[in-house]
């Protein structure tokens, strides 16, 4: 018998992960509510689970739980990950939501189902190309920098539409939809509103817009994929973050 405060724990002891099953259950409610409110079949928006940065085991426990649509950042990344489970799930749809160098274009065409991030020339040429030689169309969508942040990925409002008809009649590429990240401390409404109309403008109907903490206010705008990480998975460390 161990005096009290002496009994044997285990030192290294594992935090308790998070409830990934739960969390996707509890997001795929959420998405039905908002869809519902907006007069929108819950149907018609696609929950892409974002996995970047995510272990082996969070990526089994959510194809587990019957989840078959990722979101990942890095081709490398998602390179050294995913091509097990594209053996085992045949459903699997990957979505790459990062910038992609034209160096990656084979590597980014081989694995995943569409390219969120086109936003230039260079790329859209280089995507269109190995298409062409591959015989494989890729579904694509435009980036489009709602808040015109220099810092970040995408094609300015401004040249969107000469953009996506160049990507489309030039290029012949497969655009599918549009792709935003609004800026950070911003009311995100007006760029989903923004991403919405030029979406319009061209016939096109996906909408890759919402995050973790506004993709109930993106499905009121329209959107049909939201990109869900944290909610999902739990909070990526800040170490690995930081990596990145
Ligand atoms: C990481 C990431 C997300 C997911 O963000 P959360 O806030 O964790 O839901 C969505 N979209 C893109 C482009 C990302 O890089």
């Amino acid at each position: 018998m161990a005096y009290p405060g002496t009994e044997r724990r285990p030192v290294f002891a594992a935090a308790p992960g998070p409830d990934i099953a739960a969390n996707l259950a509890a997001v795929g409610e959420a998405i039905a509510r908002a869809a519902r409110a907006a007069g929108r079949d819950p149907a018609t928006v696609d929950l892409l689970a974002v996995s970047k940065m995510q272990a082996r085991d969070a990526l089994a426990a959510a194809l587990d739980a019957g989840q078959r649509a990722f979101g990942e950042n890095r081709v490398q990344e998602a390179q050294a990950k995913w091509p097990e489970f594209r053996t085992a799930f045949a459903d699997l749809r990957l979505h790459l939501i990062g910038p992609l160098q034209t160096n990656k274009v084979k590597d980014a065409l081989r694995l995943f189902d569409v390219i969120e991030t086109i936003d230039r020339e260079k790329l859209a040429r280089a995507v269109a190309e190995e298409g062409a030689r591959s015989g494989k169309a890729i579904d694509c969508f435009v980036q489009v920098n709602t808040g015109e942040e220099p810092q970040k990925a995408g094609v300015w409002p401004r040249a969107a539409d000469a953009f996506i008809t160049l990507c489309r009649e030039s290029l012949r590429l497969n655009v599918t939809g549009l792709m935003c990240i609004p800026p950070q401390d911003e009311e995100p409404a007006f760029h989903f509103a923004l991403l919405r109309e030029i979406a319009r403008r061209h016939g096109l109907t996906r909408l890759s817009m919402g995050m973790s903490h506004d993709f109930e206010a993106a499905i009121l705008f329209g959107a049909t994929e939201v990109r869900v990480g944290t909610a999902v998975f739990g909070r990526r460390s800040a170490a690995r973050e930081e990596k990145r």
